[in-house]
């Protein structure tokens, strides 16, 4: 609330100005503007923060350190000269210091230090950049940076940071207090170093981020397009992925991509000034699946067998905020990971409602609040299945419902409907004024539909993941909707159902999925995998197949790609969710694009038939056609398929806009390939632009569907 007096045209050029020239970070919703008494105030003040009801105020996101913060931390006569805490209105923390609404120093982790009579000084004046930034610090008054490692501890920030570049030249791991919470860090061009973070986190497969220098080193180690670049600079500071211009050993192995970001806090900068290594990997310390170490005694316990030091800032983070991810496609920029930078600003506008809560799925979770017309969501919490994860979950729902002052008992509560998620039994068990189940793939549609805020736009919806409990229980992953958010969504179409043997675990095992999708025809699955010399663990698959036990209906569209995958030679068990796809699509980046296999549409049974491709892919393997080829022709065939099943639909429904959603839809290949095909159909492809494209987004697409439909529910 900005009370002006003066004449009624400078007041018009106050208005003007604010809305066309704001200060660097603001962005302005709206502005509504109604006359009041004339004070007659001379001066120019901040009051303090007054109480609403209902904070109407969004929960700032953490910024990258901006250039003239930059500049002075470089500057040897400036009193912040190489002081790592350095920040000011324009940047730094704001959600991972913050402990409670409104943001005021008092409620945020600076509390503790009292500002010296300069800081002071900034922080009263409105003409200086730092007034009411309230994390504001120095080297006098504010936190410091201390390194432990073997031979104790190095208390001086400056000696501390150099330490740290000098033992990360050296090749050592270090743990890394950022922004939203500790990161295990080594030099990436350094094989030994790599490997040996790799054994000490047990992580054998799953790619790590790297972090470079500058733009310049990242477009040494990167393939970077004008869009990538963008990304890679928005104030979020993500992680890009983007092709691999050389091979970095052991960083992301079997992957053509890596995933870069340049430096966000002060710290980053000062350890590349003081010397660090250009490249390096900085991976949140966690286990697989976990959300990131953010407390400090945790840290110094946990990664005790996996770091050689720890650079320890002193200023404690409110609560953990892993890195974003994102990339580029040719259906425009993808968020892969919603976190640091981006949670928990307002994903979008939503029709009047009383609050809702939205606990998304246990993968890849996030949490959506919908409150005063506007869905926050949270930043990414991990796989709920992990103990850390499921405690950032519950730590977050109660955050965001204090911060927001929200009461437990006025909310709808919306799940996912499969009985066995940590996220359902949760929402089960809280005293809320009601409880809806989402079905997973129907909230997978309706995310991108939010994201778009197009509540009565009629589309066909595309759910392609690896797993969902489905209405029937089976389990779903192939899914083809029709409908709207209003009117909801009907399934009218699918994969050919398969079997997986041993069920969801199967999702572990590529060679499992493959016998199961063979479950018709298992004489000749059996004479095949023989000629194709298929491991052990696909002829015991197949012989559960055939005694139907153990067996369970699924049309998993990532099933398939495990299949596929484990056809072409991926025999052992996957590491990380994703893995068998990715490597699938790594293998067909490699090479060119000579034919097609069939994968029919029966627009009759409404079922997309994988038969006769998986029986073409055999019959050239066998003939002793490359790899290679048949993975990209697998591709192209798939987005064939897929466009003939939408195409056949829009005509039959009059729909032309097709929503695609699912962690099926981050290959790449199947997006180029689908964007290069579409152009003789007529059809508009929606993905979403805010949300993520996997589980992540699940969260939105059910508080969507909830409020589209609420009329007094
Ligand atoms: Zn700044
Ligand atoms: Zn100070
Ligand atoms: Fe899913």
């Amino acid at each position: 609330m900005i009370h002006v007096e003066g004449e009624s045209p400078a007041i018009q050029n106050f208005v003007h100005a604010l809305k066309e020239n704001p200060p660097p970070m603001a962005r302005i919703n709206s502005v509504q503007e109604m006359e009041t008494k004339v004070n007659g105030w001379t001066d120019f003040l901040i009051a303090e923060s007054e109480e609403a009801d209902q904070p109407s105020v969004e929960i700032p996101v953490d910024l990258a350190v901006c250039p003239e913060c930059l500049q002075e931390m470089l500057t040897p006569t400036d009193r912040r000269f190489l002081y790592p805490y350095i920040n000011c209105t324009n940047c730094g923390p704001r959600y991972t210091v913050i402990k409670k609404l409104p943001y005021d120093r008092a409620q945020t982790t600076m509390k503790e230090w009292t500002m010296c009579p300069a800081c002071q000084e900034e922080y009263h004046n409105p003409f200086d950049r730092r007034f009411h930034a309230q994390p504001n610090a120095c080297p006098v008054c504010g936190p410091h940076y201390v390194l432990y490692w073997k031979e104790g501890s190095v208390q001086d920030s400056v000696e501390a940071i150099k330490l740290a570049a000098q033992l990360l030249k050296q090749g050592e791991i270090l743990a890394i207090k950022g922004l939203g919470g500790y990161h295990l860090a080594c030099d990436a061009q350094n094989v030994q170093a790599v490997t040996r973070l790799r054994e000490r986190k047990r992580r054998p497969a799953k790619p790590f981020a790297i972090m470079v220098k500058d733009m310049e080193s990242a477009r040494a180690i990167v393939d970077l397009t004008e869009e990538a670049e963008e990304l890679l600079t928005q104030p979020s500071r993500p992680i890009v992925l983007a092709p691999a211009r050389h091979t970095l050993l052991e960083v992301a192995p079997d992957n053509g991509h890596l995933g870069v970001m340049l430096p966000y806090t002060p710290l980053h900068h000062l350890l590349y000034h003081v010397g660090a290594p250009p490249v390096l990997v900085m991976t949140s310390a966690n286990r697989s699946g976990e959300p990131i170490v953010y407390r400090d005694e945790e840290a110094r316990l946990r990664l005790k067998e996996v770091c050689d030091a720890w650079l320890v800032g002193q200023r404690p983070i409110a609560r953990r905020v892993d890195d974003s991810v994102c990339r580029p496609t040719v259906f425009g920029p993808m968020v892969i990971r919603r976190s640091r930078g981006m949670a928990p600003l307002p994903v979008a506008n939503f029709p009047p409602s009383p609050p809702i809560l939205a606990f998304g799925a246990d993968l890849k979770n996030t949490v959506t609040l919908v409150v005063s017309g506007k869905a926050v969501m949270s930043q990414h919490l991990g796989d709920l299945e992990q103990y850390e994860a499921f405690e950032a979950f519950e730590q977050t729902v109660r955050d965001l419902l204090a911060m927001y002052r929200v009461e437990m008992g006025e909310i709808i509560a919306v799940s996912d409907r499969h009985p066995g998620y940590h996220s359902t039994q949760f929402a089960q068990e809280l005293p809320v004024q009601k409880l809806v189940t989402v079905q997973h793939h129907k909230a997978h549609v309706a995310s991108v539909l939010a994201d778009r805020e197009a509540w009565d736009r009629r589309v066909i919806g595309l759910a392609f993941d690896g797993t969902g409990y489905g209405d029937d229980g089976a389990i779903w992953g192939g899914e083809c909707f029709v409908g709207s958010l209003r009117e909801g969504l009907m399934r009218i179409a699918h994969l050919r159902p398969a079997v997986l043997p041993g069920g969801e675990a199967a999702a572990k095992v590529p060679v499992q999925a493959l016998a199961g999708f063979l479950a018709d025809r298992i004489h000749w699955a059996q004479e095949m995998g023989e000629k194709l010399h298929l491991p052990k663990r696909y002829f015991s698959a197949i012989k559960l197949v055939e005694k139907e036990l153990h067996t369970y209906p699924t049309t998993s569209m990532g099933r398939l790609f495990d299949a596929v995958a484990a056809l072409l030679g991926f025999f052992d068990e996957i590491s990380f969710e994703g893995q068998a796809a990715m490597w699938l699509e790594y293998v067909a980046s490699r090479a060119p694009l000579k034919k097609r296999y069939p994968f029919p549409w029966d627009g009759r049974k409404n079922e997309l038939d994988y038969g006769p491709l998986l029986e073409a892919m055999v019959e050239d393997l066998l003939k002793g056609e490359e790899k290679g080829v048949v993975a990209r022709a697998f591709h192209r065939s798939m987005a064939e398929g897929i466009l003939e099943m939408a195409g056949d639909i829009s005509e039959r429904e009059e729909v032309d806009t097709v929503v695609l959603s699912g962690g099926v839809f981050q290959n790449n290949i199947l997006l180029e390939d689908m964007k290069e095909l579409l152009q003789e159909k007529g059809l508009d492809v929606w993905l979403p632009k805010r949300v993520p494209v996997n589980d992540g987004g699940l969260s939105l697409g059910q508080a969507a569907l909830v409020a589209a439909r609420y009329q007094g529910m």
